[in-house]
């Protein structure tokens, strides 16, 4: 080992991660009084929990974290459970309750946390020869979703993220690759897609060598149909270490490269909630380090309340995602799923931050779209507010549908001040439906009878689709 290398490694940050054991040992955590901390466990047992060094000596500021973004995006608050479930848990914990008791009550709030989303449950695993095939997801024809079985955590957790059943071990991943490479096979056959997406959890805290086995067949003869492959990855914002000291970095940014040199897009989708995560430099070199490679990096996030609901936040982060050379790309509405009610803002208010926020960034940062729902139909973008003689309506349209050919098509439902979500939607003008309800009905009866008839819905078995990437 030459002494260049020695440095290098003794530079190097290596990851530690902290969870619910450790919120009483965190020496930043004293400030906040023993009540706090305990309602912070208390919120652990039931939401999943885990922080980085990385995070806590850099993003958050520790003087001020009664209202620091970073710090309710990460750790568990105590207004994220209902109050009557906070109490339960607290008093388990101060009656030191045996740990079968505590999991019945944890999994029971669980439960009443609408941890799969409605219209979830649905029969379109792709199968391939008749059989489900693992690990993926197609719901668009042009883009197939990759769920590697490795990647399926993250270098830390968020706390809105809709994912959370599968951390607490609610779901068995049912959409992991696991060890089986059929998904190759099927994306091989299927022409029609453009697009690979692989996301998690987080694929990037996967090693490089793993990595790779999901990426360098896509670049092999017969995947010439696949033009762009993307990555779906909060790492940039929790981890830039992952493209600058960390052992394989190297390895990782070639496997980038290898990607660009076979002729394809690459895209890093890279989630940032906050400006804050793009001021230490290590995430601008992480930005740099990536863009040196050819991929492109794309941003994207919800919008949450207490964290990123303001104009200004969203504006001053593009103008630097911009500056850095990324390219703004979705703004979410947070699922109705989780501590939904502690990030939840009304589509109104939604639309109004963003519209707000757009004005001010050139044209290059208006590439950004949204504020987008993701839902059984499809991604629903929420236009604007409109008068139409006389009655106040909300504008919407779709970005992607069940059926493509909804796309692009303004559609008007009743203006509602209170809606957070699009099933708080009602059609304008006295419409009774929808102009895609009837499709959408078609569309999942067929579904669910081809199902039936290929013998791969057994029992219980209706699977539910991952929610889409949020990254
Ligand atoms: C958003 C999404 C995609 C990708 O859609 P783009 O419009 O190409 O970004 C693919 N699959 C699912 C399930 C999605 O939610
Ligand atoms: S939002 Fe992404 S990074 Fe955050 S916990 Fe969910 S999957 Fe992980």
């Amino acid at each position: 080992m030459n002494s260049s290398r020695v440095d290098r490694l003794s530079s190097t940050p290596r990851i530690r991660f902290y969870g619910v054991q450790d919120l009483d040992k965190l020496p930043q955590l004293q400030k906040l009084s023993s009540a706090d901390r305990k309602a912070m466990k208390a919120v652990a047992q039931v939401l999943p929990f885990r922080v980085n060094n990385y995070i806590i000596e850099n993003l958050i500021d520790w003087d001020n974290i009664a209202n620091d973004p970073i710090f309710r995006l990460t750790f568990p608050q105590a207004e994220m459970l209902a109050p009557e479930n906070l109490d339960k848990v607290l008093w388990l914990l101060d009656n030191n309750a045996s740990p079968e008791h505590m999991s019945e009550v944890v999994n029971s709030i669980r439960l009443s946390l609408n941890p799969h989303p409605a219209g979830q449950i649905e029969y379109n695993v792709p199968t391939l020869d008749g059989e489900p095939v693992a690990g993926i997801q197609h719901k668009y024809p042009e883009t197939v979703l990759i769920f590697p079985s490795a990647g399926q955590t993250c270098h830390a957790y968020c706390t809105f993220c809709f994912r959370w059943p599968q951390f607490v071990g609610m779901d068995n991943m049912k959409f992991a690759t696991r060890s089986s490479w059929r998904f190759q096979d099927y994306i091989r056959q299927h022409k029609e897609v453009t697009d690979v997406l692989i996301t998690g959890g987080d694929p990037m805290v996967m090693k490089a060598r793993h990595l790779s086995l999901y990426i360098e067949p896509l670049l092999e003869p017969g995947f010439e149909h696949i033009q762009t492959i993307r990555i779906g990855t909060k790492s940039v914002a929790y981890w830039p270490y992952r493209y600058t000291t960390d052992e394989d970095a190297d390895d990782v940014l070639r496997l980038l490269e290898k990607v660009v040199i076979a002729g394809k897009h690459l895209a890093i989708m890279g989630h940032y909630d906050h400006w804050r995560e793009i001021e230490p430099n290590v995430a601008k070199e992480a930005i740099g380090r990536i863009r040196s490679t050819g991929a492109q990096i794309r941003t994207q996030a919800p919008l949450m309340r207490r964290i990123n609901d303001s104009p200004e936040v969203w504006q001053r982060m593009w103008q630097e995602q911009i500056r850095l050379g990324c390219i703004p790309y979705y703004i979410f509405i947070e699922r109705d799923t989780g501590a939904k009610h502690y990030f939840e803002i009304p589509l109104v208010r939604a639309w109004e931050i963003f519209q707000e926020a757009i004005q001010k960034v050139s044209g290059l940062g208006r590439t950004v779209r949204g504020p987008v729902m993701s839902t059984l139909p499809g991604k629903v973008v929420i236009d604007g507010v409109a008068e139409i003689y006389g009655e106040k309506v909300f504008v919407l349209s779709f970005i992607q549908g069940r059926d493509p050919n909804w796309c692009k098509r303004p559609f008007f439902a009743s203006y509602n001040p209170e809606a957070t979500w699009l099933s708080g939607l009602t059609p304008a003008f006295g419409e009774r439906h929808f102009f895609y309800e009837n499709r959408l009905e078609e569309i999942s009866l067929d579904k669910a009878h081809r199902s039936l008839e290929s013998g791969e819905v057994r029992g219980a078995i209706a699977l539910q689709a991952l929610a889409p990437p949020d990254k």
